[in-house]
């Protein structure tokens, strides 16, 4: 079994690193990013605020998730049907990060993710994996990049889907985002004390990837 926890901040190439990974050591690629959108999208088609905890938390009973593996891809299913791309906008992502805060989101759906990672190898990404979800994995990486250097990339993603935005307020949700994620009360974004950085700021995919599979061949003896 090889599990590798890879967290770190939204934009820092977590996801398009995580796949190569995946394919490169026949480990499966677990998105837990997905499950979270996916209740924020479920809480924003309910017409709920996502900032009243307590009706975010009374909907949690109506939502029953599903996580399938098609070929490698990763298919999320909310109450029987396939979310696919429309967890991926911003107006998700910020809904996502909002409910992700709240304890009682974060347990329901600890098991679907602990569930998967103790059947297969895997790569995770997220943000507690090595802290929370998979504190024993073999492999911890916390993966950074700068706030401009993550504003760009997803800019550059964001525009290709057709989506109407400005680099300063891609720039400034990632911002907010980050100050969510590393300052909430449960499972804050931080890195786990045995976790390696890997700061890509001046990194292009191709070098991260190979930075990461030395970090992977240390940690393992070169078993993988
Ligand atoms: O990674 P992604 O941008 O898809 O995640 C969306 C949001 O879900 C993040 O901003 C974060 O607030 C939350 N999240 C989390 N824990 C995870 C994965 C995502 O809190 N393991």
């Amino acid at each position: 079994m090889l599990r590798i926890a890879l967290d770190g901040p939204s934009g820092a190439g977590k996801s398009t690193v995580a796949k190569a990974l995946a394919k490169r050591l026949g480990l499966i690629y677990v998105d837990t990013g997905a499950l979270y959108r996916t209740v924020g999208l479920y809480v924003r088609n309910k017409g709920v605020d996502k900032d009243d905890e307590k009706s975010v938390i009374a909907l949690l009973p109506e939502i029953t998730l599903g996580m399938e593996f098609i070929n490698g891809e990763q298919i999320v299913t909310l109450n029987g049907v396939n979310v696919g791309d429309t967890i991926r906008t911003g107006e998700i992502a910020m809904y996502a990060s909002r409910v992700s805060a709240i304890p009682e989101v974060r347990s329901f759906l600890l098991e679907t993710q602990r569930k998967i990672s103790r059947e297969n190898s895997v790569i995770m990404d997220g943000r507690d994996i090595g802290t929370v979800i998979i504190p024993d994995a073999e492999v911890k990486i916390f993966m950074i990049a700068s706030s401009k250097a993550r504003a760009q990339r997803r800019y550059l993603e964001l525009v290709a889907k057709g989506e109407d935005c400005t680099y300063e307020s891609v720039l400034a949700d990632i911002e907010l985002r980050d100050k969510n994620d590393s300052t909430r009360k449960t499972a804050p974004a931080v890195p786990a004390e045995d976790a390696i950085f890997l700061d890509n700021s001046e990194l292009n995919i191709e070098q991260t990837v190979d930075k990461a599979i030395e970090i992977i061949n240390e940690k393992t003896n070169g078993n993988y």
